[in-house]
């Protein structure tokens, strides 16, 4: 594949990401005492998950100052009613800020972390649960995300999100999903972060430059037997995503690998892009490379002189900073280029050629055909055909190869690949 060729002005938002900032923001999350989400009844406004919820969106208003009015911030609330793993009903309120596009005609492109946490157990709010790395580091990010992006332009809307209810069964990202599909929303992706502030794993082992992609391998109402009969097993629109931001971050972060993990999330474990995939929008989750369990959802302690605790001190601030500017290239990628294209691959008739159909993609200006032998996990080839919406291959079958469209902008910028479903 040829690299991508860099945008001057996403670059310039990518220099902009501050360590400094970034250990500001997660040293005053942990100042919280708590984020856990039984906390949110307390009227401390010093310590507590609603404490920590009005923080944000005061932050989130400051940084919409430099949006000229395009920044607008919400609460999305509910009442979580008891059930057999809640245990009362419980208020959960995620913070959400938007950054209007200027095409209408484009989806959402979202940007996500959650602010709760626990300690080692998930049901008390009393005791402290600093949550530096799950999730102070994510939200983090997001509010700096957030502060780059906030000035500029894009044709698709930006949402910055810092989900409520996650360790409690990904409520907050689950209510807010669910609305999006209930007003029919578009959404054409949700960058989801949870855990990317360390880069010591628990066996003492650096990974500074290393960060995990995780993708889900089939869409919810995937007819198996479809896959089965045309391959698309390792083509859904998250892990058309997942490619496109390894290309991304190739391009803007080349310190970083972005190591892709052909898996929805870490192994029979959970995340807040799955509240996006449940609902049929496609989701990401970067994770760091090495997660040390004695930091995560821990209570305070020494044992066996073995400190617990998801603490500052563990937090590598620059590893989070590179990490950051991953999601602010990934986002400003997706939100200026032009989205998937709706594609078609036509079976009228048994031949030797491949011919490729989609629809117009809102934005441009001309059309790339991507393509990989089926046992491939990256795209091989790229051809860019123009601003046309058909295509031919002679002599190239579908037999032996996956295609993808991408739409293109006048500026080049590169959407991420659809897969064409088949039609007769
Ligand atoms: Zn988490």
């Amino acid at each position: 594949m040829p690299a991508l060729s860099l945008d001057s002005r996403i670059a310039d938002a990518v220099a902009k990401v501050s360590a400094d900032r970034l250990r500001a923001i997660d040293t005053r999350l942990v100042a919280f005492g708590t984020r856990n989400g039984y906390s949110e009844t307390s009227n401390n406004p010093k310590r507590g998950v609603y404490a920590a919820r009005a923080w944000l969106a005061a932050q989130f208003r400051e940084i919409g100052k430099s949006s000229g009015g395009r920044l607008t911030v919400d609460y999305d609330t509910y009442v979580q009613p008891k059930n057999d793993r809640i245990v009362r009903d419980v208020e959960i309120s995620s913070v959400i800020a938007t950054l209007k596009g200027d095409d209408p005609q484009r989806g959402l492109v979202i940007v996500s972390s959650h602010f709760d946490d626990c300690n080692s157990k998930c049901t008390d709010p009393t005791l402290d649960a600093p949550g530096a790395d799950d999730n102070g580091s994510a939200v983090s990010a997001v509010l700096e995300v957030a502060r780059v992006l906030a000035p500029l332009h894009f044709p698709a809307t930006i949402v910055f999100i810092c989900f409520d209810g996650e360790d409690l069964g990904l409520l907050g990202s689950a209510n807010y999903a669910k609305s999006l599909k209930d007003r029919g929303a578009k959404v054409e992706a949700d960058v989801n972060n949870d855990i990317v502030g360390a880069s010591t794993g628990r066996d003492g082992r650096q990974w500074p430059n290393d960060v995990r992609l995780f993708s889900e391998a089939l869409p919810k109402d995937a007819a198996l037997r479809r896959v089965n009969q045309i391959g698309s097993e390792n083509d859904s629109p998250s892990r058309e995503l997942a490619r496109a931001f390894k290309e991304i971050g190739t391009a803007y972060v080349p310190a970083m690998n972005v190591n892709l993990i052909w898996r929805t999330d870490r192994f029979l474990r959970g995340g807040d892009q799955q509240s996006f995939t449940d609902q049929g929008f496609p989701g990401t989750r970067y994770v760091e490379q090495s997660e040390n369990y004695e930091h995560q959802h821990q209570t305070l302690r020494v044992e066996n002189g073995i400190e617990y605790g998801d603490l500052i001190k563990f937090i590598d601030f620059d590893y989070l900073a590179r990490v950051t500017q991953l999601n602010v290239a990934d986002v400003a990628t997706l939100a200026v280029a032009p989205p998937a294209p709706d594609a078609s691959l036509l079976t009228r008739a048994l031949g030797y050629d491949t011919t490729l159909e989609w629809k117009p993609a809102p934005g441009a200006a001309s059309y790339e055909i991507v393509w990989r032998a089926t046992f491939e996990p990256l795209w091989t080839h790229a051809r860019n055909v123009g601003n046309v919406t058909t295509f031919t291959f002679k002599n190239v079958s579908k037999d032996d190869s996956i295609f993808g469209v991408r739409a293109v902008d006048a500026a080049g910028h590169k959407g991420p690949a659809a897969y064409p479903q088949p039609v007769r």
